[in-house]
């Protein structure tokens, strides 16, 4: 784990923790940048998971010069292919199956709370102290005469002894409140507690989230459904009164919790995607009140079908408290919603026979197709049109209530239709 001493090198970490291919890249890196008399270092959250000793191959390479020319660079020796925002002075460049970051470093400065800031090249100082968190704020060097040196300008192998998260200057979430949940997220993920001044200064600022964009604000809390218990990062989030800035009836609960560790349970593909995470946590909304956080969010269509389904569904699940229900009938009371909206209904709903029906539904009735095509039931006789997809319709019906179970019944099936129809 992490030691604090004056001066402290990391290379014998990075050699047995990162792969080979990775190391041996920042060396040559760092091999060339030192011939154009630059300064390259490896900055961020990979730097506090080497000293963490927690896995992350996502290499931010930070240069006292032109990123983007560096990266050509490694491209005509590695292959590969670059991509770069010349705005932003950054490249990635992607090779077998790699990838790794370069940005010119730079500083920033906010015209406005919580706006987008102006850039401008700088030293590896600078761009250590625009960071977040003091964890965030560690680089090392990467060129031969001082390979593997760490440099902590800020604080941050002290904070991680500490397991402290800690802003570099009070006005850090004024200028971009994107920060609150950032913190939340470290906060939760790594065991680590927001460091006393820093909450204060947090509880202070939390009106800034009103100030971000949707696109800003859903980012956020995307990236806060793929941590790995993202239960805890809304808990905390609702106790701090974060999560009531999305919209003030949201819960980050007890019961919330249970229904996620629940959903990472089921058996199914997308039990911890976003759109599940998402209609679990407006579960409890009203229509009106989903809305309002479909559009506060500006979420994409997916994500906002998925909750408006979650709610509507909700509001129909008497219609599935019957336990005599057939599986046809299930089927067609259940099919239009969106499939997290089934999940979070199956899963938060209160009937317990209206669940049994829809994990019938998700486990086995939404897979079920007719074996015959609307092109064998042309070759056996039925007209082009509306009574192909009719046909269909049955056909279905009578596969997913066990009435036919091969392609043979299903062909007698539709003699016998055809047969009645000419009656
Ligand atoms: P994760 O493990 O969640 O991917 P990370 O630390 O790699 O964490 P990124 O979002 O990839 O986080 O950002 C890389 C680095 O950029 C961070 O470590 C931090 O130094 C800096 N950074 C990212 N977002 C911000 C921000 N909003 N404000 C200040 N610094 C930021």
């Amino acid at each position: 784990m992490v030691k604090t001493s004056t001066a402290i090198n990391l290379a014998a970490i990075i050699k047995k923790q990162l792969p080979e291919e990775l190391t041996a890249f920042m060396q040559l890196a760092g091999e060339v940048a030192q011939r154009h008399g630059q300064r390259l270092y490896l900055v961020g959250g990979v730097v506090r998971d080497l000293l963490l000793e927690r896995a992350n191959f996502d290499l931010d390479l930070v240069l006292e010069g032109d990123a983007i020319s560096l990266a050509r660079e490694m491209a005509d020796v590695k292959g590969g292919k670059v991509t770069t925002h010349q705005r932003f002075g950054t490249a990635k460049l992607r090779w077998d199956d790699w990838s790794v970051d370069f940005t010119t470093a730079r500083s920033e400065s906010y015209p406005e709370p919580c706006a987008l800031p102006v850039v401008k090249p700088a030293s590896i100082k600078d761009d250590l102290f625009r960071r977040d968190f003091t964890i965030n704020a560690m680089a090392v060097e990467l060129g031969p005469s001082a390979y593997g040196q760490l440099l902590d300008l800020y604080g941050g192998r002290s904070d991680l002894e500490g397991k402290l998260i800690r802003v570099l200057h009070e006005r850090s979430f004024i200028d971009d409140a994107t920060r609150i949940w950032r913190g939340l997220r470290y906060e939760q993920r790594l065991g680590f507690e927001l460091e006393t001044v820093t909450l204060r200064w947090l509880k202070r600022d939390i009106a800034y989230l009103d100030r971000l964009s949707g696109d800003r604000l859903r980012h956020e809390l995307e990236l806060a459904l793929k941590e790995e218990y993202p239960e805890k990062v809304l808990q905390r989030a609702d106790a701090l009164g974060v999560l009531a800035r999305l919209h003030p009836k949201l819960k980050g609960d007890e019961w919330l919790a249970g229904k996620f560790r629940e959903a990472r349970c089921l058996s199914v593909p997308d039990a911890s995607s976003f759109g599940l995470y998402l209609s679990l946590l407006g579960y409890r909304l009203s229509g009106e009140e989903a809305e309002q956080l479909i559009s506060r969010l500006r979420l994409p269509k997916l994500a906002a079908q998925a909750l408006r389904d979650t709610i509507s569904l909700k509001n129909e699940l008497a219609s599935l408290t019957d336990p005599e229900l057939s599986p046809s009938r299930i089927y067609s009371l259940v099919c239009g919603y969106a499939t997290p909206a089934v999940m979070a209904n199956a899963l938060a709903g209160e009937s317990a026979v209206a669940c049994q029906h829809l994990n019938l539904f998700l486990s086995k009735l939404r897979y079920i197709k007719p074996a015959l095509n609307g092109g064998d039931l042309m070759r056996m006789g039925i007209a082009p049109g509306p009574k192909i997809k009719e046909t269909l319709k049955r056909l279905l019906e009578a596969r997913l209530d066990g009435k036919v179970k091969t392609k043979r019944d299903e062909e007698s099936l539709v003699k016998r239709l055809l047969a009645e129809a000419e009656r």
